[in-house]
């Protein structure tokens, strides 16, 4: 068994740690977080520091810890095509379109799969072309509504940030 490396993850740093095991734990321990997983299968947990709550999936904040920031644009690909396998060499920053190809390659994704980002925390978002989704969660497309008091011309506004 080789041992495990911990690193902060990123935004969390005084809080949370990730390991290159892809398990997640508050720093001081008060246990490990217990990912469920997202609806495309993906480990996921909900951070919680300060005010601040984020629904994250693991991979990314592996990717973030151990390989480095996320480059803009760029999502993080499984190499092996496991969902779960979250271990640092098995991840990659790539193009939406490196990781589209990859996936239907490795018979990952279904064919007519959409790949977007959550408007609003930049969560990778599939769905069915017909169903083209903004947003990852209710709670997301509140906040962006909320932001800009208003709904409909959410989607004019390019680069919202919401902490
Ligand atoms: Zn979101």
């Amino acid at each position: 068994m080789p041992s495990e490396t911990w690193r902060p993850v990123l935004g969390f740093e005084r809080t949370h740690e990730v390991s290159d095991q892809g398990r997640v734990r508050r720093i001081g321990g008060v246990g490990e977080f217990h990912p469920w997983r997202s609806r495309y299968g993906y480990p996921k947990v909900s951070l919680r520091s300060g005010g601040a709550r984020m629904e994250r999936e693991v991979h990314i904040l592996v990717a973030e810890a151990f390989i480095g920031a996320r480059p803009p644009g760029l999502v993080v690909n499984h190499k092996n095509g496991i969902k779960t396998d979250n271990r640092p060499e098995n991840l990659e920053w790539v193009t939406r379109a490196e990781n589209n190809a990859h996936a239907l390659r490795t018979g990952l994704w279904p064919l007519r799969t959409v790949v977007s980002e959550c408007e609003a925390c930049g969560n990778e978002i599939r769905s069915e072309p017909s169903r083209k989704q903004r947003f990852c969660s209710y709670r997301c497309r509140g906040r962006v509504q909320n932001a800009l008091g208003i709904g409909r011309n959410a989607r004019k506004v390019q680069g919202v940030q919401i902490a």
